[in-house]
């Protein structure tokens, strides 16, 4: 498997707020996020990448056959990139971009467990 996204060191790891990918922050400001980068567009602008990826999660998986793994149809994504990811994130996208995901036809699910 390529390990291009995975995680080099364990220090400065975030999860990405929309598809719980995890990267270390740098990973996130150099690459953005392989899956919705199309979306975040964080590449190179460190301040989204803060916004948009959360330092708080529980719990990491690898994934490392994205179109068959049951982890892609739990998180309700169909390609997802191979890499970790978190299973629960806590933190919100911010309202702003959440609006225009919802213009994009993409339904952000909070994956935040605690309510507020
Ligand atoms: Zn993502």
């Amino acid at each position: 498997m390529s390990l291009e996204s995975i995680p080099k060191d364990l220090k400065g790891l975030r999860a990405c707020l929309l598809c719980s990918l995890v990267k270390s922050i740098d990973q996130f400001e150099y690459d953005g996020c392989e899956n919705c980068e199309d979306f975040l567009e964080m590449k190179g602008d460190r301040d989204r990448v803060l916004d948009y990826t959360s330092s708080s999660f529980d719990g990491i998986i690898a994934l490392t056959s994205p179109e068959e793994s049951w982890v892609a149809k739990w998180q309700r994504i169909d390609k997802m990139t191979k890499g970790i990811y978190a299973i629960s994130v806590t933190g919100e996208l911010p309202e702003g971009i959440i609006r225009s995901l919802a213009g994009r036809g993409i339904k952000y699910r909070s994956r935040n467990t605690s309510t507020k």
